[in-house]
């Protein structure tokens, strides 16, 4: 069954008078006047424990959306065991039907959820109806679309047969199950990280961040209607460590999936090393960490193409992208003028709850995210190598807002230019625009992470130079854009060094990691 490439899903625009804006805006009114309950997903099964957690929008926090039952170490058990249950007859099904269900799911988002899926990850994330639109309608309908053709060319991949032979690969799934898990910033990682390994044959355990909980079930009760069997997915709602005991432990742990922090993704690394003799099989680990983005500008560079690539790069989604820019090299030739257009950008952005549709930035996920936010602008504005150019207050009293912030510093090593914030804060340093050489050696060698990273030049050797000399600084490099915005298809995602195992999200190389071939020579 050969699935041909297919097309982006198609972005709406919301503008006013757009039908979209319509629907969607009847959905927000019928997904805030009711309160959810929201079970875990266990074998097929909504399972409610009675401990019940509020789910609150991080731009209105007195307003309870509804709640989640959390579970407990028992929970975990249960999930592992309906996705062992479930395992034996999902890898015997076909591929053409196991491709069918995620195919349905893509067009159930398309058609019947879209503004469901948008609602609740505007609600429940606080992102704007564009940044909620790109993330959990169109990327994950790309993400199910392109895996089921990524998936179906790697199945057609057979050894060759000589006279008297014939030689085959078996593209097994793994022998186990699957552990993915999952970040609050992007729904489409939410739908990305089970449903891979669960394409390719594999019975999944899925924990999603709390803070994702309320679009995550959207989607999960999405896949149910579209006839994914019971335990292929079990979504739980637990905390890290009741997780990682459970399954790290577990005999029959076969991979995790996971997008989260560097730390959080090394402990559980070297858990999983120390319990390495206890599994049937190596565990594959797959990891989409931190980032510290660069944006390199050159001498040569159109200062308004820098500034917006600034503003968008660092600031949409209030920069809680792995991707986001956050560490910006100007050169002296252009530094005052591209300041002053990315000031009057800023100062523009409106911010507020997305419920308006005019405004630009919204909440911060919660209050932690918010207080080490506030600790990183608080300590710039006393810092003597530190100004503040732009932004820098901070309101918690209706909901967790943090204006876009602009830094500039002195000192190419300054704390804000090296480590990763997750916030609306971006830093500014000027380096001699004659010394392009210098550059390139600070974006190379200031950050331990390496996801994305933009040059903007119009002078091509300068473009061929950062090119080659930051091979190992990014995995995905962006010439004259933002580094953030990655597309399915497109532009696969992923980053090296502390940025993660660089297992590109939505292309082959991150299916290959679900499976296990086996290899058959019958001699005739
Ligand atoms: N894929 C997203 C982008 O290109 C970023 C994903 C993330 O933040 O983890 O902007």
């Amino acid at each position: 069954f050969a699935y041909p490439m297919p097309v982006n899903e198609p972005v709406l625009n919301y503008g006013p008078g757009s039908p979209e804006k319509a629907t969607l805006k009847k959905t927000l009114a019928e997904l805030k006047k009711k309160e959810a309950d929201i079970p875990m997903y266990i074998g097929g099964r909504a399972v409610r424990t009675g401990n019940r957690i509020a789910i609150t929008p991080p731009h209105e926090k007195d307003h309870v959306l509804g709640y989640f039952h959390e579970g407990d170490a028992k929970h975990v058990q249960q999930a592992i065991d309906a996705a062992l249950k479930a395992r034996a007859s999902w890898a015997e099904t076909s591929w053409e039907s196991r491709a069918a269900i995620f195919l349905k799911a893509a067009d159930l988002i398309a058609t019947k959820y879209r503004s469901y899926m948008n609602g609740t990850t505007m609600l429940g994330q606080s992102k704007n109806a564009y940044q909620a639109e790109i993330d959990a309608a169109c990327e994950i309908i790309d993400f199910l679309r392109f895996n089921v053709h990524f998936l179906s060319e790697i199945y057609k991949q057979q050894p060759i047969s000589s006279p008297g032979m014939h030689n085959r690969m078996e593209w097994r799934p793994l022998e186990g199950f699957v552990l993915a898990i999952t970040p609050f910033n992007f729904t489409a990682i939410g739908g990305n990280l089970p449903t891979a390994p669960a394409m390719c044959g594999n019975t999944v355990v899925w924990k999603p961040a709390h803070t994702q909980i309320y679009s995550a079930q959207m989607f999960m009760r999405i896949l149910q209607e579209a006839g994914l069997p019971d335990g292929v997915i079990n979504l739980i709602y637990v905390d890290g460590p009741t997780l990682g005991d459970v399954c790290f432990s577990h005999r029959d742990f076969a991979g995790v999936h996971f997008t989260g922090s560097t730390g959080v993704f090394n402990t559980m690394w070297a858990t999983i090393g120390a319990n390495i003799a206890q599994y049937r099989t190596y565990p594959r680990i797959v990891g989409e960490t931190g980032g510290k983005d660069f944006v390199l500008v050159h001498r040569s560079a159109d200062p308004d193409v820098v500034a917006t690539a600034l503003a968008r790069g660092a600031f949409e989604f209030q920069g809680q992208k792995c991707s986001a820019a956050s560490r910006a090299y100007l050169p002296s030739n252009i530094a005052e003028i591209v300041k002053r257009k990315l000031v009057d950008q800023v100062e523009q952005m409106k911010m507020g709850s997305v419920e308006d549709f005019s405004n630009f930035i919204n909440a911060v996920i919660d209050e932690r995210s918010y207080d080490k936010i506030k600790k990183y602008i608080d300590r710039a504005r006393k810092d003597r190598k530190a100004k503040i150019l732009v932004g820098g207050n901070c309101d918690k009293r209706k909901g967790y807002f943090v204006e876009p912030t602009v830094i500039e510093t002195t000192d190419p090593q300054y704390v804000t230019m090296c480590e990763e914030i997750f916030g609306p804060v971006l830093t500014i340093y000027t380096y001699d625009a004659n010394n392009f050489e210098k550059a390139l050696n600070l974006v190379d060698n200031t950050s331990p992470y390496a996801l994305t990273g933009s040059i903007i030049a119009r002078d091509r050797d300068a473009i061929e130079l950062a090119t080659s000399r930051l091979r190992n600084a990014a995995g995905n490099f962006y010439i004259n854009d933002k580094p953030t915005g990655a597309v399915v298809g497109q532009q696969p995602f992923g980053g090296a060094r502390a940025s993660g195992t660089n297992d590109k999200a939505g292309s082959m190389l991150n299916l290959y990691r679900w499976l296990s071939a086996r290899t058959i020579k019958e001699t005739y």
